[in-house]
């Protein structure tokens, strides 16, 4: 059997062939159509390295097409490689599918020898130029090819050797070595080869391609392209190109040079080419920091042909390509040359900005524009950013689960917190964990840290809600409650030292950045309100106060999913919570109740009132009881002290009767106990209380003149009796408010679906509710059997192993998960074909569930309000890649 084709000369390839010869051959070779300055080559394919990998032997036909294409390429040029006079030299490249860091560094100058490096300064009659580009040639071999961990052959091996000349010549940088340095220089990188590696630096030009071939093949595995590929969810069987390239230099002088620059500004989104270049380099110098590059504006400014030129090509590219462009460009002796384009990587504010543009100027369609923004990349347009223009580096990571920046100074507990808000500091609430009792200290603070807990722990779940920049997991970080400090490395942070965190990469940091401000700029709106034309999503937010309220609704929230009225009952209300847990007779309770009604009536009020007639969900109290009562350890320290101190009989017998009530609610496993609909059956006044005062509230707005729709939602449902019993005493009482207001308002029952056993008992559950709402987290966890507030110590290392593809508390897992929901749906909708079904879990703001919503039929999701834009936008590209396989494949 014939060899496949192997090896495409870049007159071969095009930009289509981006799986077989990886993004940087398909680009070059697309480069190479259309006409621009590349230097001549070939690339070897992907297959060729996936038959290496799986065979460990050097691919049958390879070689005899690498000739084949070598020869061609130097009949082109009238050169050959290794020729002992004037030689043609080499570039060997890696390239996948995706632009990978953690590969194969890229080989220069590959076929210099002895025999060769004399015809270069022959040829060219610049013996430093030849010396210089064998130095970094032996370096780059020997570190990539040859080192196989080995220090000693490893780039800084001979960077000392580089470091160790320029100093004894009294010489500050590379460029101002002369060439008498430089051929030292490459005398002991050789020798220093020889004596580290046991045999001479390979000189045969052939060899040193083989090798280096073999060498790209490899690195496909590396530790750190493995480790790349994982977390960005790239598939690992894709294989790289090989991309052999003839040289170019822009290390020949001062009429020569090497840059990057963007097509538009990656940052801010500027129509304006931005970049840098650096004289008399090659390679990564202008990355690596050896010498300060220079801005592009100075090319203009030095080389205004070379700059005109360059012009030309960015417009071309961005023409051609319809996106924003990275480019990669060598000058040499005045001549512009092409090394590599990409489309360009950018802030979220630049994607939205060169999206608008792009479509203003014809360029591109407003399909396009939106399929083109990464939805998650949208909820930077909303929070302060941390900057950090020192580079200062981290001192801790964890999960970066609520985005923005944050900085200020560290308390490690709520009062804490709370005191020194007040005084007016910023604060950082760092805890081990966060509790419902934290809400008003994290509220207080800029931001949150904590050591332990996963993207659905509490903290996560109020940093989103809040948009409180957070860090959760952060498991380096050893907290010490009794000394008040934590400490990290060999760092010791205490209480009142300030620190800034990244919630948006999830890094922790111990100087004081600064951070930006949200801005709402006019492309913004213009994007978003393209997001509507084409989206079939619902989308609703998640808010429990008028204030975040009004705020969903300016990122276009078109009703609340999930008003969680337990938040409600914080704060300076939990005294009469209390009250009302704790009273021993049903008047008591009453009474306690009757405390509370009109407050929670006030809050729906405002709420109702901020959402002008959108629907709101509210869902009934939730969480265990317990949740609203001190911890059983404080209240018996309490009580200890108390009687120590020899308090009056009176309120040690209070605290005695507390900590009785607090041990009567313990459970042993809360989050499967007395919650949710249990609670209203086993304890309806809190509930009656409730539905009195969202209808009261309901009634008192309609009557104000304005539109109401409430939407009264039972948590936790497993069993259609459930829902049937409470909603019969829920409608009578909803009836006599209403009664009692002398109005009608039109409310709906509806259940949260958060019990496996609700979804497969949808067809009976559906006959009585008109809207279901999918709770995911309560949903995933029971499914899954996985805690949320545990998982995160093995969920992480789950999805590191590739034992689960994606974090199921992160994405809905639709072949478990999303199988459940998917049989609820159809279930549902056959007895109730008009019922209404939402998602308000925390996936509601996760593009790849919202896609998949989008794809069962579900009628709207819900989420924080600063993911609602997000949601908007995943809405808009799940609608427009229907049919297409989703458009958030790697
Ligand atoms: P990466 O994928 O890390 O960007 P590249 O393969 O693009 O690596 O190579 C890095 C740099 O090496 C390029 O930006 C360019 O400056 C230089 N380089 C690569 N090939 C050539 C060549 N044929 N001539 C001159 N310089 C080259
Ligand atoms: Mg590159
Ligand atoms: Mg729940």
């Amino acid at each position: 059997m014939a060899a496949p084709k192997r090896v495409y000369l870049f007159a071969e390839g095009d930009k289509s062939m981006r799986d077989l010869l990886g993004g940087k051959g398909a680009n070059l070779a697309e480069m190479t159509h259309i006409g621009l300055p590349v230097p001549p080559g070939f690339t070897i394919t992907t297959e060729t390295c996936n038959d290496y990998l799986e065979t460990g032997e050097f691919p049958d036909g390879l070689w005899d097409q690498v000739l084949d294409a070598l020869a061609k390429v130097e009949k082109d040029q009238g050169k050959t490689l290794g020729d002992p006079k004037d030689p043609l030299l080499f570039s060997v490249r890696s390239g996948s599918k995706f632009s990978m860091p953690g590969m194969m560094d890229t080989i220069l100058n590959l076929g210099l020898n002895a025999e060769s490096l004399a015809g270069i300064i022959e040829a060219t009659g610049n013996a430093r130029f030849a010396y210089d580009s064998y130095r970094r040639f032996i370096m780059m071999f020997s570190d990539v090819v040859l080192a196989e961990g080995r220090a000693e052959l490893e780039k800084e091996a001979y960077e000392e050797i580089l470091e160790e000349i320029k100093h004894r010549l009294g010489v500050e940088l590379d460029t101002d070595i002369p060439t008498e340095g430089m051929k030292e220089l490459v005398d002991r990188s050789l020798a220093h080869f020889e004596q580290h590696y046991g045999s001479a630096f390979p000189s045969d030009p052939k060899e040193q391609l083989r090798l280096s071939i073999l060498a790209v093949f490899k690195s496909w595995n590396n530790p750190r392209a493995v480790i790349y590929r994982n977390k960005e969810k790239i598939d690992h069987k894709l294989g790289t190109a090989v991309n052999c390239q003839t040289m170019v230099f822009g290390n020949m002088g001062d009429d020569c040079g090497t840059g990057v620059a963007f097509t538009r500004n990656p940052a801010t989104g500027e129509r304006k080419i931005f970049g840098e270049f650096l004289r008399n380099a090659q390679g990564e110098d202008v990355v690596a920091g050896v010498r300060t590059p220079q801005s592009i504006d100075q090319l203009a400014e030095e080389f205004p042909a070379i700059y005109g030129e360059f012009e030309a090509v960015c417009n071309k590219l961005e023409d051609h390509y319809r996106d924003m462009q990275d480019i990669e460009f060598t000058i040499e002796k005045q001549r512009l040359y092409i090394l590599q384009c990409r489309s360009g990587k950018r802030t979220g504010v630049a994607a939205v900005r060169t999206a608008v543009e792009m479509v203003n100027e014809g360029i591109i369609s407003e399909q396009e524009a939106l399929l083109r923004v990464a939805p998650e990349s949208l909820e930077q347009l909303l929070h302060p950013r941390l900057t950090n223009p020192t580079n200062a580096k981290p001192i801790a990571r964890g999960l970066n689960a609520g985005p923005g920046g944050a900085v200020g100074h560290v308390a490690f507990d709520s009062p804490a917190a709370i005191k020194m808000e007040a005084e007016g500091k910023p604060v950082i609430l760092v805890r081990k964990i966060t509790n419902p009792d934290d809400l008003g200290g994290m509220l207080a603070s800029k931001g949150v840290l904590t050591s332990e807990g996963g993207r659905t722990s509490h903290a996560a779940l109020v940093a989103r809600q809040y948009g409180i920049p957070t860090i959760c997991g952060c498991k380096d970080l050893r907290i010490d409650d009794a000394s008040r400090t934590a400490t990290v490395g060999g760092i010791t942070l205490n209480e009142g030292d300030v620190i800034s965190i990244d919630g948006t990469a999830g890094e922790v940091f111990n100087v004081a950045l600064s951070t930006e401000p949200a801005s709402m700029s006019g492309d913004f709106g213009v994007f978003m309100s393209w997001t509507d034309k084409y989206r079939k999503l619902g989308v609703r937010t998640n808010a429990d106060t008028p204030e975040q309220s009004a705020e969903a609704v300016t990122f276009g929230a078109e009703g609340i999913g999930l008003c969680r009225t337990e938040h409600m009952f914080l704060g300076d209300r939990v005294e009469v919570v209390r009250e009302m847990i704790l009273s021993e007779t049903d008047d008591d309770r009453k009474t306690a109740l009757a405390k509370l009604l009109p407050l929670q009536r006030e809050d729906f009020v405002g709420i109702f009132r901020a959402m002008d007639g959108k629907p709101v969900t509210i869902r009934l109290i939730d969480p265990p009881l317990h949740e609203f009562l001190p911890h059983a350890e404080e209240v018996r320290h309490e009580l200890n002290a108390l009687t120590q101190a020899g308090a009056p009989v009176a309120e040690i017998a209070a605290q005695a009767k507390l900590l009785a009530k607090v041990e009567d609610l313990h459970e042993q496993n809360p989050m499967l106990g007395l919650r949710g609909c249990r609670l209203s059956i086993v304890l309806p006044g809190i509930t009656e209380m409730q539905v009195s005062a969202i209808i009261g509230a309901a009634c008192e707005v309609k009557t104000a003149g304005i539109d109401v729709h409430p939407e009264i939602m039972i948590p936790l449902v497993g069993h259609v009796n459930e829902l049937t019993y409470l909603q019969e005493i829920l409608d009578r009482v909803a009836r006599e408010t209403m009664t009692a207001e002398g109005a009608e308002v039109d409310y709906q029952f509806g259940t949260m679906i958060e019990v496996p056993r609700a979804a497969l008992t949808a067809a009976e559950i559906a006959q009585h509710a008109s809207f279901f709402s999918f709770g995911t987290n309560d949903l995933t966890q029971m499914t899954f059997g996985i805690s949320r507030d545990d998982a995160g110590k093995f969920l992480p290392e789950y999805v590191q192993m590739g034992i689960l593809k994606g974090d199921p508390t992160e994405s809905i897992d639709t072949t478990g998960v999303g199988r459940l929901m998917e049989i609820c749906v159809r279930e549902a909708r056959e007895v109730n074909p008009k019922i209404k079904l939402g998602i308000c879990g925390e996936h509601g703001g996760d593009p790849a569930s919202v896609e998949f919503c989008h794809q069962i039929g579900l009628n709207y999701v819900s989420c924080s309000p600063k993911r609602v834009p997000v949601a908007r936008l995943a809405a808009a590209q799940a609608a427009l890649s229907e049919g297409k396989g989703s458009s958030r494949d790697k």
